[in-house]
């Protein structure tokens, strides 16, 4: 199987390079220049421990910051920041006080009051720093309401000055990058809001039992402050006053609330896992109170650009990004307390810089703009930043090519382009990554909704055509087993000390990956057209919907 798709691959490159004109001579010249030492040098920098993990916020995030912007200016870029280089994104900080957090569950036999980190865990409030509220509680599914596919688990209840009981994710009747929609915080909270609920408390699927235990949730509580991005009005992204109270519990605690209640807690693992919609007021009241802290901070994303070719369409942009920012310095493991992010997301923000470098010296018809994005560890917030304030007219980005922890830990056979198939960029990049021996494949696991998690999704919701290019799950090498090689990075080195230089790194993929990355740039920049979303495409009539 494996040796077939990389027959396959070898073949297209034939095909791609026969045409010879002179732009695709003077790209190829560019293109040569990606080699393994200038990837290296970049890595090296970003993935040391003197950046103490790049944390959004701190120095050694100023340090990549500043080292991505010299990389620009050294290739001649130009700067594409509100102020050179940097675009400020002005930050909150929130951090429950753990000392200060209570819930209380009212029935009539009397009070009881739940033990914070053993029962539950609280989230912070990012604006008030004292405030509580008291509901009465409805089990409501994963409070997915999609009537484009016939599914509601609010059914006609009422669940005005109710606190929700539900969980995350999607029902899988929806199809995958619908599902992501659905299933994502915003639409669930837009919901909500809409309907009058006041709380929401998590449950915990099988699933979800099984991925994070609840003792790691419970030592984590209250430990890390969670972040947000303040708009020109000072109000922070994504806050909902509406919801005055939000706790998730331990499977312990979900077993004895729900079990004098018209459904039990296996009854609601049964339900998810059937899609079953099974909401039912529950006939108990809580009270949830907590205090919160708060701080204000602010982090650059990093932006640069080339100046396109044609007077036509220099004013329109494609734009490559790449988290920079990761998680810092925390929890020892094996003597090691520093989280270098050296696949996350050192490696692909060093693709980014050599993208660059290599498009400088072959500046295609329309505009180039290269973002090291902060924030993303903390929830897409540089990347959600700037689409929301684009330093050029969102009207004129034309697409969004995004790099998040690319792995080459073996051979690599093929690429998945996550959101390919919902616009015309996907045969385009096929033809891209053909041209460098991959073999395109559709996503792999649609059901992680990969698509929404990282930054191209900010993008996508501006209305932007968009994909997020990663290394396949396919090895060239048969002997080698791709899936559980990704399986045991995911376990042992994702999110710890260990993502660091020392990991592996198949050179020959890595740059071929890189040259395949600056193509599909080129030749989105080139084409007479700008990228269209499919006919019909759900994410293309949702966020740009014909005028
Ligand atoms: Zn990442």
């Amino acid at each position: 199987m494996n040796k077939i798709l990389a027959a396959a691959g070898a073949a297209l490159v034939l095909c791609a390079c026969s045409e010879n004109t002179e732009e695709n001579t003077s790209i190829d010249r560019a293109l040569s220049t990606i080699t393994k030492d200038a990837i290296y040098a970049h890595l090296a920098y970003l993935a040391d421990d003197a950046l103490e993990g790049r944390l959004t916020g701190e120095p050694g995030h100023d340090k990549a910051a500043q080292y991505v912007a010299d990389r620009f200016a050294e290739f001649g870029l130009e700067p594409g920041g509100d102020d050179g280089w940097y675009q400020q994104v002005p930050l909150q900080s929130y951090l429950i006080d753990t000392e200060n957090v209570s819930l209380v569950v009212h029935r009539n036999s009397g009070d009881t009051e739940l033990s914070y980190r053993d029962d539950y865990t609280m989230s912070a409030d990012m604006v008030r720093s004292e405030n509580s509220v008291r509901g009465e509680l409805v089990y409501i599914g994963r409070g997915v309401h999609a009537p484009d596919y016939g599914y509601s688990d609010y059914g006609d209840i009422d669940v005005a000055g109710k606190i929700l009981v539900g969980y995350s994710g999607g029902p899988d009747i929806i199809p995958g990058d619908e599902r992501s929609f659905y299933s994502s915080s915003q639409t669930k909270h837009d919901e909500m809001v809409a309907r009058g609920a006041v709380g929401w408390i998590g449950l915990r699927s099988r699933q979800s039992q099984a991925n994070s235990p609840w003792e790691r949730s419970k030592k984590a509580a209250g430990t890390k402050a969670s972040m947000t991005w303040v708009g020109l009005s000072g109000v922070p992204d994504s806050y909902y006053p509406e919801i005055r109270g939000a706790a998730s519990l331990s499977p312990a605690a979900a077993t004895a609330l729900l079990d004098d209640t018209p459904i039990s807690f296996e009854e609601t693992l049964d339900a998810i896992e059937a899609s079953t919609v099974a909401s039912v007021p529950l006939g108990i009241e809580v009270t949830l109170a907590r205090k919160t802290n708060h701080e204000q901070l602010s982090s650059p994303n990093v932006i640069g650009v080339i100046r396109g070719t044609d007077p036509e369409l220099a004013d329109e942009y494609v734009v490559y990004t790449a988290h920079l920012d990761h998680v810092g310095v925390g929890v020892e493991v094996d003597g090691d307390d520093i989280y270098n992010g050296m696949y996350d997301n050192a490696m692909g923000t060093a693709i980014m810089i050599e993208t660059a470098r290599a498009l400088a010296a072959a500046p295609p018809r329309r505009s180039i703009m290269f973002i090291a994005l902060t924030g993303e560890e903390r929830g897409l917030l540089g990347s959600d930043y700037f689409a929301n304030y684009p330093t050029v007219p969102v009207d004129s980005i034309v697409a969004n090519v995004n790099i998040d922890m690319p792995l080459f830990i073996y051979p690599l056979a093929d690429i998945v382009a996550f959101g390919a198939e919902h616009s015309s960029l996907g045969p385009l990049t096929d033809t891209a990554v053909a041209a460098e021996g991959f073999i395109l494949t559709p996503d792999p696991i649609p059901e992680e909704n990969i698509f929404r998690r990282s930054d191209q999704y900010s993008f996508v919701r501006r209305g932007i055509p968009a994909i997020y290019l990663d290394p396949g799950f396919t090895s060239t090498d048969p002997d080698i087993d791709s899936v559980a090689m990704r399986t045991d990075h995911r376990h042992n080195h994702y999110h710890r000390p260990s993502d660091d230089l020392s990991r592996p790194i198949d050179w020959d993929s890595a740059v071929r990956f890189t040259r395949a990355n600056a193509r599909i740039g080129w030749g989105i920049a080139n084409d007479d057209a700008r990228p269209t979303w499919n006919e019909g495409d759900f994410f293309g009539d949702k966020f740009a919907p014909e005028p």
